[in-house]
């Protein structure tokens, strides 16, 4: 039985970490005020998000998987093709490894859905509107307003994402005056551009997430449908400049046009409004997440880069994790040391899994690439207890 004390919680942030957190806490009967400085719900980071099975695992245990079964894609496999030749008007690929992805969610007894980002937070949002908590928007929190949420909640969670995050840079500065800690997203030498495609027609095999990898470059599609799926297009880029170039449709038949056609096709039914450009950054590692009542969760603690596939899956897990601790203890000092201990180390190998897995891809060439620079030469009961390991059902 709960026999702690509701607690006042203040979340910066209203992401994936900082929505899930916040429905957990607000339903265990916490007051939870959550601050984000757009004036709704969203999120640049990515068009659609694969949601693997310890997303789905942790999205069946907050009682909303079967609305995001509703709009989501059930990919069976992810199959990598690898440029195998250097002539630049025939870029010819073929099959290097193939995920089974199917055989993961048995073993992880749970699916992997692939969804719109758009989808995702509406769901969020909605079963957030459906409990207590409050939700101000345009409300951006810098240093000064933390140090004011410090005073006035038990505990003030920083879910600010990748990007000068205010609460990581609250405990960094903290952290640094015992060593030396960066602050600052590390630039990953890559831009992604992200988008949405639809076809009255059958654009996409529903059931794949295709994966090709050139030169430095890459271009992934993952199915919602058979006529919908996102995509992200990849490929190594100067670090960023103060006025960086974003990318179109256009420019994008014009670099890709002649990769392999279901690319072709993609980028023909693009919709022109979800494409964006993302100068891709994660963060390093840090040692502390928590300093007096604050906690980084999500990605303003472990940012890790995309092409570790599991950044928002983590996000949930943080949420999850922290939504099971709070019940335990009425010490908040507890609960963040506590939360720590169960959360770093997988965070931190998924973010070394995000480095590695992009430095293959995109500053490795295609040569000398070993078959194991995806995931896929992993067994998938391998890859399953990973993924899989430190969520245990409960109550909360
Ligand atoms: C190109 C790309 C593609 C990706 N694809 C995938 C994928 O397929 N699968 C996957 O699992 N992950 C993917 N990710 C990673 C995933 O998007 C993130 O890990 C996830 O969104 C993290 O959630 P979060 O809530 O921590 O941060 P975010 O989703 O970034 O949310 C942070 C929120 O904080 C708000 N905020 C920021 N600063 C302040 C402030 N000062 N005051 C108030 N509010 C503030 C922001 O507006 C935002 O709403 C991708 C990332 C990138 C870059």
């Amino acid at each position: 039985m709960n026999m702690t004390a509701k607690k006042r919680i203040a979340i910066i942030g209203a992401g994936v970490a900082g929505m899930a957190f916040a429905i957990l806490a607000a339903r265990q009967g916490h007051f939870v005020h959550v601050f984000e400085r757009r004036p709704q719900t969203g999120s640049e980071l990515g068009a659609g998000v694969t949601l693997w099975p310890n997303a789905s695992f942790v999205l069946k245990q907050m009682g909303l998987l079967d609305e995001i079964a509703k709009v989501s894609g059930k990919p069976k496999s992810m199959v990598r093709y690898d440029q195998h030749s250097s002539d630049p008007l025939n870029q010819a690929f073929s099959e290097k490894s193939r995920l089974a992805i199917h055989d993961i969610n048995r073993q992880a007894q749970n699916e992997t859905y692939s969804i719109l980002r758009r989808d995702l937070m509406a769901i969020l949002f909605d079963a957030l509107q459906k409990t207590q908590a409050h939700i101000h928007f345009s409300h951006p929190v810098q240093a000064e307003a933390l140090a004011q949420l410090k005073t006035e909640y038990d505990l003030v969670i920083g879910a600010d994402g990748r990007m000068n995050s205010a609460a990581r840079q609250n405990i960094t500065s903290a952290l640094s005056a015992e060593s030396s800690v960066d602050n600052e997203a590390v630039y990953q030498g890559f831009i992604n551009v992200i988008g949405i495609s639809q076809s009255p027609f059958t654009l996409v095999d529903k059931t794949v997430i295709q994966d090709y990898w050139g030169d430095g470059e890459r271009f992934g599609i993952v199915p919602i449908d058979d006529q919908t799926c996102y995509w992200a297009a990849g490929w190594v880029s100067l670090p960023k400049r103060k006025s960086h170039p974003f990318f179109t449709q256009k420019d994008l038949m014009h670099r890709f046009q002649h990769w392999p056609k279901p690319v072709i096709d993609v980028l023909q039914h693009a919709q022109g409004a979800s494409i964006n450009t993302i100068y891709v950054h994660d963060v390093n590692p840090i040692t502390s997440w928590h300093n007096d009542n604050v906690l980084l969760i999500g990605d303003a603690a472990h940012a890790a880069l995309p092409t570790s596939g599991q950044g928002a899956c983590q996000a949930l897990e943080d949420a999850w994790t922290l939504a099971q601790l709070l019940p335990e203890h009425d010490d908040i000092d507890v609960v963040l040391q506590q939360f720590q201990a169960k959360r770093i180390d997988k965070t931190t190998a998924i973010q070394r899994t995000g480095r590695h897995i992009a430095q293959t891809i995109f500053h490795t060439k295609p040569s000398d690439r070993a078959v194991d620079g995806s995931i896929s030469q992993t067994p998938s009961h391998a890859i399953a207890n990973f993924w899989m390991s430190g969520l245990i059902p409960s109550n909360v």
